[in-house]
């Protein structure tokens, strides 16, 4: 978002990575390949610890720190600005939760990316949201719990990797919880062709009698509501990373043609200064609300999110409409931005359940 969110000191580094490393690669993620080289170099360089203490992993600064980290990487690769956050999301929840083993255990390793971290939490946030049904099942077995059950897409997995999900017990209630790398009762199986997105290491996970010991427990049950709600502003606000780097890089392509084009992309509507004004608006909306209290105002939060995927979805068209014919080409970024602008839309929370959560909250208010 600008230069004096993150200090040159790491901005340069993650920079270079990101355009020595990434941007080469753009093209080969959105058809399928996953980016494990740069992940793994970006959590060296503190990119998914941005708002946690050093001693954690991280890099001792703040929540709009890592949305600019993820705005960096999302200006060139959509793809992959959906990786960092789910890499910084896991760090997150370990983070807030209460376990001091599982923090000790996982924390630092997932914030230097030297693990690799799903979250499969959609499934649970539409859950509580009231949109469907809980898809894993856990019951108690001594000082931990077994879960059954599948989830149809996750991303950032693969050999190694660990995952980050959540469970209703049988007797009531909710558990949420780290399945470590190589867990035998985890399988990963291919999921259908996606129209974009297709790097982003994606796939239908299976949980067999998975025994979670005490230490993987993020949130028992009578801790799991509060958990949820600390953890759910960060969530939301370091997924508007995603929209914004979309939206600044559509903005450039907008800029660039209209050297040549302004004469007839004039008649356009969302034009560049239109667009930059709104982007300036929700850009200064995050950063009040990264630097507020988290629990204050999930309203605002849930708004921002949403003028995100809005903002993203606009941005994007305009620039594929600026482009034209150049912009429909394959090679183009114009056009794998409208597929990644589109993703941000209907990854959990979608712009309908954002709608949904907003017109609960405004009733409740009235
Ligand atoms: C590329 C990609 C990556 C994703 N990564 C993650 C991730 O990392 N973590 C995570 O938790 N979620 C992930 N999701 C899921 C995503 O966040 C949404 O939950 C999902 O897109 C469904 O939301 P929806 O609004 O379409 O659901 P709704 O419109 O409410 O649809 C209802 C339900 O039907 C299910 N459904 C529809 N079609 C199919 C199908 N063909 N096969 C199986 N189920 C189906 C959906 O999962 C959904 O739960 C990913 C989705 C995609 C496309």
């Amino acid at each position: 978002m600008s230069t004096d969110l993150l200090p040159a000191v790491h901005g340069e580094g993650i920079d270079t990575l990101i355009r020595e490393v990434l941007a080469p690669q753009a093209q080969a993620i959105d058809e399928g390949r996953y980016p494990g080289d740069f992940m793994r170099a970006l959590g060296r360089l503190g990119g998914f610890g941005a708002a946690l203490p050093a001693g954690s992993g991280g890099l001792g600064l703040d929540l709009a720190a890592q949305i600019e980290i993820i705005a960096r990487v999302g200006r060139v690769c959509g793809s992959t600005a959906f990786l960092t956050w789910c890499q910084a999301a896991c760090a997150w929840y370990l983070r807030q939760t209460d376990n001091a083993a599982a923090r000790a255990r996982y924390l630092a390793p997932i914030a230097r990316g030297e693990i690799l971290a799903g979250t499969g939490m959609s499934n649970a946030v539409k859950h509580l949201a009231g949109i469907e049904r809980i898809n894993l099942r856990a019951r108690r077995d001594g000082e931990g719990y077994r879960v059954n059950g599948a989830l149809p897409w996750v991303s950032n997995l693969g050999p190694g990797h660990l995952l980050i999900a959540a469970a209703a017990l049988e007797e009531g209630g909710y558990v949420m919880f780290v399945v470590p790398p190589g867990s035998e009762a985890l399988t990963l199986r291919p999921c259908p062709a996606f129209a974009g997105m297709e790097g982003t290491g994606t796939y239908g996970v299976h949980l067999k009698n998975a025994w979670i010991p005490a230490e993987d427990v993020l949130a028992e049950p009578a801790a799991f509501e509060d958990y949820i709600r600390r953890i759910k502003p960060g969530f939301l606000l370091l997924q508007i990373g995603m929209g914004v780097g979309l939206v600044q890089a559509s903005l450039e392509t907008i800029h660039a043609t209209n050297q040549r084009l302004s004469h007839v992309n004039t008649y356009l509507d969302d034009q560049e200064a239109d667009l930059e004004r709104d982007f300036q608006a929700l850009r200064a909306e995050t950063l009040r609300l990264a630097g507020l209290d988290l629990d204050a105002l999930p309203l605002d939060i849930l708004r921002a999110r949403a003028r995100a995927s809005e903002l993203g979805l606009r941005a994007t068209q305009s620039a594929a409409l600026h482009a034209g014919a150049a912009g429909y080409l394959m090679s183009s970024p114009a056009q794998r931005r409208l597929r990644e602008a589109l993703f941000v839309a209907i990854v959990t929370p979608a712009l309908k359940h954002l709608r949904k959560e907003i017109h609960a909250l405004e009733q409740q208010a009235a």
